[in-house]
């Protein structure tokens, strides 16, 4: 199914991608009695139509992750579930010096409209949208996710996983009955770890290592950009970059992800993917090798 701002593909019957207008991917798991959607998409264009389109079960919505590209929904289903250390991402923060409440950069509808705007579907070419085709935030219900819990669909579980490193509050969902997992931007072939809200590299190899214990549950994962299953071996892949990276010992290329400085693990071949024939690669900061010493409060 195509709209001026969504494309639906059924993956396997049971499980449809919602592609977005900045190749941002959601995914819709229909059970018996429910269906979950897997993140919110940017938030242009009403997603919720679409996905009334797609099924007549009752919808829960649940996030990956806060980021910009993945809540948007949430602001017209008025609930998700996220995991509480992105909950900051949704709602508006106090500014440092006037103290005023201002909207956090994930939910602003000028953002949001320049994601879409610059993503790799529309290139630069608006087609006609506007600040008035994104959903306004506003407040919502935030519900608590964690290890270990489970959707209840009817026929079919949903298990959530913590994979912290990207963001904070990363969380995975696995289908065990059909062995796959959405991970959202949690590890891909160019995984984001040096952003403001992402772990340090030592924690995110934490608990890379940690999720290995469900390695053995599920074959391929579907993430939060790209259209392609990814094998499983990219967790491992990832691990073994994560201790190069903290030797010292990948190869750091300078690279930039929206104004900010990073470093990129891996030199890239032609096809994007790294030269060394991995499928994981790693951007990151320098300062965010190791945790912080100090927190930052609000
Ligand atoms: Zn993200």
């Amino acid at each position: 199914m195509k709209s001026k701002f969504f494309e639906s593909t059924q993956l396997m019957p049971g499980i449809t991608a919602i592609a977005g207008l900045g190749g941002e991917n959601a995914y819709l798991v229909e059970g018996t009695k429910r269906a979950l959607l897997i993140d919110g998409l940017t938030g242009v264009g009403s997603l919720k139509a679409f996905v009334r389109e797609l099924t007549d079960k009752p919808v829960t919505l649940a996030l990956t992750h806060g980021h910009i590209d993945h809540n948007g929904a949430a602001f017209e289903y008025g609930k998700c579930y996220v995991h509480p250390a992105d909950l900051c991402m949704l709602y508006p923060a106090p500014e440092a010096d006037t103290g005023a409440l201002a909207l956090s950069r994930h939910t602003d509808p000028a953002a949001k409209l320049d994601f879409v705007v610059n993503g790799r579907i529309l290139k630069g070419d608006a087609h006609g949208i506007t600040i008035d085709d994104v959903v306004k935030a506003c407040p919502i219900a935030t519900l608590p996710i964690g290890e270990g819990d489970v959707f209840d669909l009817g026929d079919t579980q949903i298990e959530v996983l913590e994979l912290p490193g990207h963001t904070a509050g990363t969380v995975v969902f696995l289908d065990r009955a059909r062995r796959i997992v959405f991970s959202g931007d949690a590890c891909n072939l160019n995984t984001l770890v040096g952003l403001p809200g992402s772990t340090s590299i030592e924690e995110y190899r934490g608990a890379l290592e940690r999720f290995t214990r469900h390695l053995d549950a599920f074959d391929v994962m579907y993430g939060g950009h790209g259209t392609h299953a990814v094998d499983k071996i990219i967790i491992s892949q990832a691990i073994e970059l994560c201790d190069k990276i903290l030797r010292r010992e990948d190869d750091a290329i300078e690279s930039e992800h929206r104004g900010r400085k990073q470093l990129l693990a891996l030199r890239r071949g032609p096809n994007y993917l790294p030269e060394n024939g991995m499928l994981c690669n790693i951007q990151y900061t320098e300062e965010m090798l190791h945790p912080a010493k100090t927190k930052k409060m609000l």
